[in-house]
């Protein structure tokens, strides 16, 4: 009987997994996971894994009673060690296939007292959430039904902060959370149906649908291989171009707008600066100069640069494969949309210096950035 509860479960986990993977409005370059749980375990996609591919082979299954003891560990106070005993805790509630990493929001799934949670980074829902006025439009929109968390550190620390949140709203409205915004970061939705799952965020998306006015069209960019001549040694350059990408290219100040990270996800994959120059790609000379500019700033940042934005023309990412630079071109196009659709609600909040530094030396999310190469 159980068994056949699993296997129906991840099933539809699975086939819900790829529905909202392979679509643009909610997941881009993979980023977002998925959980199926029942009284014992919890079935979380493996970190590195996409979601657009996942099958039921493509998720890590828990032990729900170890996972709850990590809530309360004694832990290291330095946020390294710290996210390393989580990691290493994290994998003894692995159940059988050992080989996968769960990701390291699994936590977080557990929390919720649903069968399916659906987490993902929508481009409309952080366009709000990395706008200024954010927490007032969601309560004014969605009222106490649902949490708001302010931004956190991820891993342990924001897993603590939502446990509490999650607790306090339990005692007041007798059942769990169904949606979770997470500041300049996603969106947990959980239910105990795919179908209920669907509703809300049909719900969401159409509320903020409505709160953006006029309603904002983004035409689809095009993309062509940059020849670099050995200028940038065995990378690949690919440039894009849009009529909004034109917007923030047009000078420096347009640029102001989109030259620090929103979200976590925008430094796993393009790192947390980027190069702004009016210098082409059109002549010999011009690459010459553009990859001086490159070496300059790998000098001084201590990593190469992801993106260039080239004045007047584009977005040229720089990457070690095509597909690497198709989705650093998706992700920094997304924190563009973002930007765009955060002038709806008081305009962009980026993350801070402290918030950035973090990132840049978390472990887990380099290991993610390794893996996401490999898709
Ligand atoms: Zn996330």
């Amino acid at each position: 009987m159980i068994k056949t509860e699993q296997s129906i479960g991840l099933k539809q986990i699975a086939n819900a997994s790829q529905r909202y993977g392979s679509d643009q409005n909610f997941v881009i370059a993979g980023g977002g996971n998925t959980s199926f749980k029942t009284d014992e375990y919890i079935w979380v996609k493996a970190s590195g894994v996409a979601l657009e591919t996942i099958t039921e082979t493509g998720f890590v299954c828990l032990n729900r009673q170890k996972l709850a003891a990590i809530s309360h560990a004694e832990l290291s106070t330095n946020a390294t060690e710290r996210e390393a005993q989580v990691k290493a805790m994290l994998e003894l509630c692995i159940e059988g296939d050992k080989t996968k990493r769960p990701s390291v929001e699994t936590s977080l799934h557990d929390l919720l007292k649903y069968n399916f949670v659906v987490h993902t980074h929508p481009t409309l829902i952080n366009g709000l959430l990395c706008a200024q006025n954010s927490q007032t439009i969601i309560k004014q929109l969605f009222g106490n039904e649902v949490l708001y968390i302010p931004y956190t550190d991820p891993g342990f620390v924001l897993f603590k902060v939502v446990e509490t949140e999650v607790l306090n709203y339990e005692s007041v409205h007798k059942k769990s959370p169904e949606v979770i915004f997470l500041e300049n970061h996603g969106i947990f939705v959980a239910g105990d149906t795919i179908a209920q799952i669907d509703a809300i965020y049909d719900t969401v998306m159409g509320k903020l649908n409505d709160a953006v006015k006029p309603p904002i069209t983004f035409e689809h960019g095009s993309t062509k291989t940059i020849e670099h001549q050995g200028y940038f040694g065995n990378k690949v350059l690919k440039l894009r171009t849009s009529p909004l990408i034109t917007d923030y290219t047009t000078n420096a100040e347009s640029w102001q707008n989109v030259s620090i990270p929103f979200t976590p996800d925008n430094i796993v994959y393009c790192k947390s600066a980027y190069i702004f120059t009016s210098k082409g790609t059109d002549t010999p000379e011009q690459l010459a100069q553009l990859a001086e500019i490159a070496r300059n700033f790998e000098k001084e940042k201590g990593y190469a640069a992801k993106i260039i934005g080239i004045q007047g023309v584009g977005l040229l990412a720089i990457e070690e494969s095509e597909k690497g630079a198709d989705i650093v071109l998706d992700v920094f196009e997304d924190m563009i949309k973002i930007s765009r659709i955060s002038t709806h609600f008081g305009g962009p909040r980026f993350m801070t210096k402290a918030q950035i530094a973090f990132i840049d030396n978390w472990e887990v999310e380099n290991y993610r950035r390794k893996m996401a190469k490999n898709l």
